[in-house]
């Protein structure tokens, strides 16, 4: 078999959707599960859309998901430059080339003829396809517009009947009629490829066996493939991804919240528990388990099950793979991914780190992600608590008040505020009223915390401290 090497091939935008993370992924799962390289290029022919910074972003995306490149512009590798803009040269000599070989033309074509005829299509409700116009002109017309400094861009001359057949790993067989398929622009007139030539000659020339991304790519493949056949190059196999969609079933974008991996990184999202999550955004093992760690999913991935529907993406889901990663986690990792969102949302400066840590502890089971850490432990830092009806409820019953008021005075004897001497008051309120279980701890939850379910009670009310706890029981 042919060494397996993939690429993952983002636009340098300074964004990171979890749909192209996403197709990261499975483009390093594939190579890696047969040994291959995983090679990253930086797709930057619209020169409109950089950000400054934006390689080292998509780099810092990759390192931190555990997908390093093999090959790619921040490391060496036989196959470079990996960057588009540095390949200039080579989109123009193999343009020629298909142009030497009668698979190309010059195009001399200006906006005006071309809105022109967009016009008319538009009129006739017919989609837009460049009427190859400038297919005609003789060798030396060319030559003569060349001299005369016209602007051309060069088009790739596509067959205008039959069908264009391919098969996709995902999609199965492919058909396209070929009288859709538009000369397309190989090179503009600024001497930068378009992405439809230049993916396909930095594919070639990185042999590159498997090319992975989104399925928008599906309709224009065949057009690819003509160019490989034009060159007479060997064709990658093609898997083209689901798309990843909202519940509605639209696309998701950059509108919808949680889209953006460092969104996540930045709300305390674990980058292995996001690979994990999204590793399974239209594919799945052949167990019901969900939870896989990369060198898990580089053992099992099979690209044979990915499923061509749309794969909705479920902040939901997502939140419990990530508790579940959050959970395995060390205090120390807990703490940096929860205190920075602390000391944003409140003001801890009369606060030991030994409160903060603990406060950080009683809740490691009871987040989804770092940044939840603010709503759950609100009752920590605001003066009032207010009770919903279903507190309230509770708190109507004789036993519930008595429990209060014993344990009040209970606590009001404490003169050393410890954990041990909190929960003796605790115990004391339950021997003196022979309560016990849900009737005693729940008055004093609710009362202390506002809520019917926290963190263990004694840590809660240490955290609390003496003066809010008294206050709250005497409310
Ligand atoms: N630069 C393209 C994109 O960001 C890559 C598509 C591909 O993988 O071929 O969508």
């Amino acid at each position: 078999m042919k060494r397996v090497r993939t690429r993952f091939a983002p636009s340098p935008t300074g964004y990171m959707h979890v749909g192209n993370l996403r197709s990261a992924i499975f483009g390093y799962l594939v190579a890696k599960h047969y040994d291959g390289d995983f090679l990253l290029r930086i797709e930057d022919t619209d020169q409109t859309r950089q950000v400054e910074g934006a390689v080292e972003f998509i780099y810092n995306t990759c390192n931190l998901c555990g997908l390093v490149p093999d090959e790619g512009p921040m490391n060496s590798g036989n196959y470079g430059p990996y960057t588009q803009s540095e390949r200039l040269p080579i989109y123009k000599k193999y343009a020629e080339q298909l142009v030497e070989m009668g698979q190309a033309y010059y195009c001399f074509c200006d906006e005006e003829r071309l809105d022109e005829i967009r016009k008319i299509a538009d009129s006739n409700k017919i989609a837009f396809l460049y009427d190859g116009h400038c297919k005609k002109l003789t060798k030396e017309e060319i030559d003569e517009k060349i001299a005369n400094g016209e602007k051309y861009v060069i088009r790739q001359k596509m067959p205008k009947e039959g069908l264009s057949i391919y098969h996709d790993v995902v999609y199965g067989e492919m058909t396209f009629e070929n009288k859709l398929l538009e000369d397309q622009i190989l090179l503009k007139s600024d001497n930068f490829p378009t992405y439809n030539f230049a993916n396909v000659v930095d594919d070639h020339l990185m042999e590159i066996s498997h090319v992975i991304r989104g399925n928008e790519y599906l309709t224009s493949t065949p057009k690819y493939n003509h160019l490989y056949d034009a060159f007479g190059w060997e064709k990658p196999v093609y898997i083209h991804l689901p798309m990843v969609v909202d519940f509605d079933m639209k696309k998701l974008s950059k509108r919808h919240g949680a889209s953006s991996f460092m969104d996540l990184y930045d709300s305390g999202y674990l980058p292995a528990a996001v690979v994990n999550y999204l590793s399974l955004l239209g594919w799945s093992p052949e167990t019901t388990d969900e939870i896989f760690s990369l060198e898990e999913l580089i053992k099992i991935f099979d690209p044979a099950r990915i499923n061509k529907s749309p794969a909705v993406y479920d902040v939901k889901k997502l939140n419990w793979v990530n508790a579940h990663y959050i959970k395995k986690l060390e205090l120390d990792e807990l703490l940096k991914i929860t205190v920075p969102h602390l000391k944003e949302a409140y003001d801890l400066s009369d606060k030991t780190d030994e409160w903060v840590n603990h406060l950080v502890k009683i809740y490691h089971n009871h987040i989804s992600y770092g940044k939840e850490i603010i709503e759950v432990t609100d009752l920590f830092f605001k003066k009032d608590i207010s009770l919903d009806d279903e507190c309230k409820e509770f708190m109507k019953d004789e036993t519930a008040k008595e429990v209060v008021s014993t344990f009040a005075k209970h606590i009001k004897k404490i003169n050393d505020w410890n954990m041990d001497n909190i929960v003796s008051a605790i115990n004391n309120t339950k021997e003196e009223l022979s309560v016990k279980g849900k009737m005693l701890y729940m008055p004093i939850r609710i009362m202390v915390s506002g809520q019917m379910h926290g963190p263990e009670l004694p840590d809660t009310i240490y955290l609390l401290g003496k003066e809010t706890v008294i206050n709250r029981l005497n409310n």
